[in-house]
């Protein structure tokens, strides 16, 4: 800023030096021509009465040469452009050329010198008139004034001291009396002729920047891409630029004076553009308004506006100033965004309600497979290898039942259907549980387990998904070991608030490039071809992780193996900790009922397989009960008689499982225990359950340990 200031200061005294230059130059010329005449009246006067006759033509031609120089200078200096002119050499030669004149004019008294003193006085005279015409040339420069005046004036008066005539010192008072208020009058033309010099250039300056603002307006108008369009307030267009030509088809000609709303908006848009008009007339601008336009040809555009209202002194609009870009092909783009975003989650809830449907589907006939091949196990008749073959068809089964809860996992997640519940989470639970369940894997694969039992630490996460996380990561770690590998569960403070849990294995690791791989869905990497598995454990890892505010991540080496990590926000000591300790794990189920099997209990299922299946299982388990193949039937058997529990599908005709429920709640019967038995495993199905009335839920496939669990649960209550 300060930069910019000094910067127009300088330009503007570089100005006015130039501007005096000029007008000193341009005097020059006519007060040579007009001290030429003088000189040589001068010498015509004074020939014949000076004392010296040679001297006074020396005179002459010394002026006259003097005088001829500076006006073949002032000559060049008209002729040079501007910047030439601005050499400070040209200000120098002014000022010695009118010192040397000043002195040629003082000299006179010395070389033109006579014993007359009418002739003294006449040479006096003479250089007072000299010294007043100057003032007319050197007004612009109080110094050229007094180096043309020292040598012009104190040259005569040392003449008159030194010659001591009588009239000497009266002519030398008058002289000097005249020569002090010269000097005073022209210092007062010397600063009204600088103002002037000012004011003039700031008006020139001021003139030029106007011109200067003009002209850019006028480019800027013509050549921005912005249509600028003016109306007054009948709406009748007063400006119409280029870029509004280009954008409605209309030319300038065209366009000016016809009504701005006729001309480019189209017929249903008039509500849009009243209310804008409103907003206009209430001394308000419009930015960035997008509206639709039409062209010429009758095409759709849009446009984005920017209206100002323009007012004058009394507050009164006079018109109203508007700029308008074409953002047609911006807004199509949006459209088409918006409109393949819309697209993509369409498909992507197409694709999340055929995972959820599927696993729903799969979940009835998986129900048959695994339940009938439990119920077989339990058969004493079975060969040694029927009984294999059965095992056989029940582990592809739970593979089969694995993948489809974990697609369901997957959907859920994916829909925002999984909501984690956050709790204090002792490890030492979760350790323990994870090492119960996967002990007899690790058994089986002669793998070696070790996992840290002893500790205080805690984690904010949500158990059941903590430990279903540390269960896939721990399962993997056995899977994907070698024979006689080992497998550690173990943790470290990372940060104070921060715990991280670490599933080392000494397993065949996992290169750099699967690494980058090895949390996207469906996955299985190449190394396990051979291996049993889904390829998407990890992926839904990742994802319940992230979902508790934590971090998932893996570091590994071929041939030395891996260490697939947790981090989730905890600490050591917590005394508010939950203690899931006692939640029950896997049943170890004995089939013989440790409750009273002479019980009457109640089954609404409509799927003749699943009915045989229920019945038989509870059979199995030591339960006598009856059957309803809907809800309808099982209200009309109720009123026949008292039944202890009542176990009911969901999904039935004429009466469903919740309806059926929400009726027997309605009649008053609130002590008969209600089970769901749903195909249905989202987390919202049981709460939908208990809200209609049930007491509990449990999703098919049926395993018999859970049954039996269930059942001694509500009977013996
Ligand atoms: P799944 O184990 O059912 O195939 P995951 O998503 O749990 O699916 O794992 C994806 C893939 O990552 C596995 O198929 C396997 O190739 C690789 N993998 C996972 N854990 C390990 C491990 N501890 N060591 C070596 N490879 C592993």
């Amino acid at each position: 800023m300060d930069m910019d200031n000094t910067q127009a200061k300088e330009q503007f005294n570089q100005q006015i030096r130039l501007e005096e230059t000029r007008l000193l130059y341009a005097g020059t010329a006519f007060s040579c021509a007009a001290s030429a005449i003088i000189a040589l009246t001068i010498y015509f006067i004074l020939t014949g009465h000076v004392i010296t006759e040679n001297n006074l033509g020396i005179w002459l031609f010394t002026i006259l040469s003097v005088l001829l120089i500076r006006s073949i200078d002032s000559y060049r200096f008209s002729v040079l452009n501007k910047q030439a002119q601005l050499d400070s050499r040209w200000r120098t030669r002014f000022f010695i050329g009118t010192g040397i004149t000043g002195f040629c004019w003082g000299l006179l008294a010395w070389l033109g010198y006579s014993n007359n003193v009418e002739h003294i006085a006449f040479i006096i005279i003479c250089e007072l008139f000299v010294i007043v015409s100057s003032f007319s040339t050197l007004s612009c420069r109080w110094d050229a004034m007094v180096i043309f005046l020292v040598p012009c004036s104190l040259l005569p008066a040392l003449k008159l001291i030194i010659d001591k005539q009588d009239f000497s010192y009266t002519i030398f008072l008058v002289f000097f009396v005249f020569i002090f208020f010269s000097l005073l009058a022209s210092k007062r033309i010397f600063n009204s002729t600088q103002q002037k010099i000012r004011l003039r250039i700031e008006a020139d300056n001021r003139e030029q920047a106007i011109e200067l603002m003009h002209q850019k307006q006028a480019l800027h108008l013509q050549n921005t891409p912005l249509a600028i369009i003016e109306f007054d307030i009948y709406l009748n267009i007063t400006e119409w630029n280029k870029a509004a030509e280009k954008i409605f088809g209309y030319t300038r000609d065209e366009a000016l004076g016809e009504n701005i709303i006729r001309l480019i908006l189209p017929r249903d848009s008039s509500d849009e553009a009243e209310k804008l008009w409103q907003r206009l007339l209430n001394h308000e601008a419009v930015t960035g308004a997008a509206i639709e336009n039409k062209t010429k040809s009758g095409s759709p555009i849009y446009c984005e506006w920017f209206v100002t209202p323009l007012t004058d002194n009394k507050n009164n609009i006079i018109c109203i100033a508007s700029m308008a870009l074409d953002i047609t092909d911006k807004k199509y783009n949006e459209l088409a965004i918006i409109k393949s975003k819309e697209e993509a989650e369409k498909a992507s809830q197409a694709k999340s309600d055929f995972l959820s449907s599927m696993s729903h589907e799969l979940r009835t006939p998986l129900n048959a497979i695994l339940g009938f091949t439990q119920l077989l196990t339990y058969e004493k008749m079975l060969t040694d290898k029927q009984q294999s073959h059965v095992s056989e068809i029940r582990s592809a089964g739970n593979l089969l039942l694995e993948l489809v809860n974990q697609i369901l996992d997957l959907a859920s997640i994916e829909k925002g259907h999984l909501q984690p519940s956050m709790e204090q989470v002792k490890l030492l639970n979760i350790f323990r549980e994870c090492r119960s369940i996967v002990s007899p894997l690790a058994n089986q694969n002669n793998i070696s387990l070790d996992v840290i039992t002893d500790t205080s630490a805690y984690v904010i996460a949500d158990y059941t998904r903590l430990k279903q996380v540390v269960l896939n990561l721990l399962s993997n770690a056995i899977k994907y070991n070698v024979e006689g590998g080992s497998v550690c569960l173990k943790f470290l403070q990372k940060e104070n608030t921060v715990m991280r849990i670490c599933i080392i294995d000494t397993g065949k690791g996992i290169s750099e490039e699967l690494l980058q791989k090895i949390f996207q869905p469906f996955n299985r990497l190449d190394a396990a071809c051979n291996i049993e598995g889904t390829g998407i454990g990890l992926s839904i890892s990742k994802q319940l992780v992230e979902m508790m505010n934590g971090k998932i991540g893996v570091t590994s080496k071929i041939n030395e193996g891996s260490n697939f990590w947790i981090e989730l926000p905890g600490g050591f000591d917590a005394s508010t900790t939950i203690d899931h300790q006692d939640k029950p794990g896997l049943p170890n189920a004995s089939l013989i009922p440790s409750v009273s099997s002479n019980l009457n209990i109640l089954v609404a299922e409509d799927n003749s397989t699943n009915q045989t299946l229920i019945l038989n299982q509870l059979k199995a388990l030591g339960y006598t009960a009856e059957l309803a193949i809907n809800g309808h039937q099982a209200l009309n058997r109720m009123l026949d008689k008292n039944y202890d529990l009542l176990l009911t599908d969901c999904n039935m005709p004429l009466v469903d499982g919740y309806r059926l429920a929400r009726t027997i709640r309605q009649k008053g019967n609130n002590n008969l225990p209600i089970i769901a038995l749903t195909a249905d495993a989202f987390p919202e199905t049981k709460s939908k359950c208990i809200k209609a009335g049930m007491n509990d839920q449990m999703t098919k496939p049926i395993d018999l340990a859970t049954l039996k669990n269930m059942l001694e649960k509500y009977l013996t209550e």
